[in-house]
């Protein structure tokens, strides 16, 4: 990444991010998930991985495990998640988890360090102490685990299904980042999404991570929830800051009843109008950046000690799946039902559903139900995306270095498109640099969208075609 020589503190202009509040990806991937292809075969997803060990240096490994069931529906879900207070469903879903992790860890040459690890769900605390642990130990037989301290080894904890001792226990198996759903504490608005959460069974967990010995923990909040009143958000906003996570990532909440079934619970005229939600991101951004969090990006602030702080300052934050992270590119493998994995260049994504992903394994076949291999312009375009999300800069001539092409023509439409985003000062932009501004710091996902070939209007000529 470009290095940001200074930390800027993002500027809040109203009417500005009022009138940019588009439905912008986040550009977690890119492409994104959306433009994954059926025709993504297992034998696709094998060339890849053998493509990847004959790299002359090898990536660094990162594993995603996906574990579907949560004991709760919470109404704002848009997540892959099935409701389920059958405990036993967790060893029925074990076997195969297991049957999949032997199958393609075998196919990764052994001396591959694995320097990322993620458990996110649904609810990963569904397993009970016991079959999480076995499940770390497992991962470390099949897989080299780095011991290098900056690994990265995270877990998403639901305070309301488990407790500081079930923290503790994972952190001494090797967890340093532990990620909390909190939302919001103001009991109105628990009561309207459906999830009750104290401030005392949050911290408890938080305590227990530390006790364990995690190095940084995420708390999650979301604005623009039903019932969420700008008081009351504030009142929220103090507690998570009494709690002093490191990180705080606080989204931004879709209203999609139509395609997410959990939402349909929620009344729509429980939700706040567009001047109280900009108010409600604005209270985000002047407490946290009051409190000494720093805008990482999008929607992430962190404490100017952690990872993603420095990481942000040295110029090698990186964007993945997960939100942000501090490691450099590496192969990731999704392991689980819906479960995604970018290795070299090719996505590929697990069946979405327990049924598909279980036939597939008991089969003797990997569930694997879609992706893409990426095109020349998929790549660059997702390097130059990458670039703007991490930092909100583009070396021009460093870009041109890495690839082919001659930056102002190759994007020329692209170059069309971000010129009413320099007009609005969202961003410079010369023949050397495009540089977001303070104002622009909020709207990375509008600047980077300029440059997705898969928008209409793009200058990309063959990306669809692959
Ligand atoms: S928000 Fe998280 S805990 Fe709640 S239903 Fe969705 S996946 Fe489960």
């Amino acid at each position: 990444m470009e290095n940001r020589a200074a930390l800027v503190a993002p500027h809040f202009d109203r009417e500005l991010i009022a009138r940019y509040d588009v439905n912008a990806p986040r550009y977690t991937s890119y492409p994104t998930a959306l433009h994954f292809r059926d025709d993504f075969s297992e034998t696709d997803l094998f060339d890849c991985i053998r493509a990847s060990n004959d790299d002359p240096i090898p990536r660094d490994l990162s594993t995603y495990i996906h574990v579907p069931f949560c004991l709760s529906p919470c109404f704002y879900c848009g997540c892959a998640r099935i409701i389920t207070h059958d405990r036993r469903k967790a060893d029925t879903y074990l076997t195969r988890l297991y049957r999949e992790i032997e199958q393609v860890a075998a196919r990764f040459d052994r001396d591959r360090r694995l320097a990322q690890l993620h458990f996110g769900g649904g609810t990963p605390n569904f397993l009970d102490i016991s079959q999480m642990l076995e499940l770390i130990e497992s991962l470390g037989r099949h897989f080299s685990f780095s011991r290098d301290a900056g690994r990265e080894f995270g877990i998403e904890l639901d305070p309301r299904f488990c407790d500081g001792e079930y923290a503790r226990q994972v952190a001494e198996a090797g967890i340093n980042r532990v990620s909390i759903g909190v939302q919001d504490f103001d009991p109105a608005v628990q009561q309207a999404v459906n999830r009750i959460q104290s401030v005392e069974e949050t911290a408890d967990v938080m305590q227990g991570a530390r006790k364990g010995g995690v190095r940084s923990i995420n708390l999650d909040l979301i604005y623009g929830l039903p019932k969420q009143t700008p008081e009351g958000f504030e009142r929220t906003l103090e507690q998570v800051i009494a709690l002093k996570p490191d990180r705080i990532a606080a989204y931004g909440y879709a209203h999609l009843p139509e395609r997410f079934k959990a939402q349909r619970q929620i009344d729509k005229y429980d939700l706040p109008g567009a001047s109280t939600r900009l108010t409600l991101l604005q209270s985000c951004v002047s407490m946290l950046t009051a409190a000494g969090y720093v805008h990482i990006g999008v929607d992430h602030f962190a404490l100017p000690g952690d990872d993603l702080a420095q990481a942000l300052v040295n110029g090698t934050l990186q964007r993945n799946f997960q939100g942000y992270s501090t490691h450099a590119a590496c192969d990731l493998i999704g392991f689980g039902m819906s479960a995604i994995s970018r290795i070299g260049k090719g996505f590929s994504q697990n069946a979405k559903d327990l049924p598909g992903y279980y036939m597939a394994l008991d089969n003797g076949r990997l569930p694997v139900a879609r992706g893409r291999l990426l095109s020349e312009d998929d790549l660059l375009r997702a390097d130059l995306i990458q670039q703007l999300m991490c930092g909100g800069v583009l070396d021009i001539p460093a870009f041109e270095a890495r690839h082919p092409v001659e930056f102002a023509r190759y994007f020329r439409q692209s170059l069309a498109r971000l010129q009413p985003l320099v007009d609005d000062g969202l961003v410079t932009c010369s023949s050397q640099r495009i540089e977001t501004t303070a104002r622009g710091q909020l709207l990375l996902r509008n600047i980077a969208q300029c440059f997705d070939a898969y928008i209409e209007g793009s200058d990309n000529r063959y990306s669809r075609a692959v």
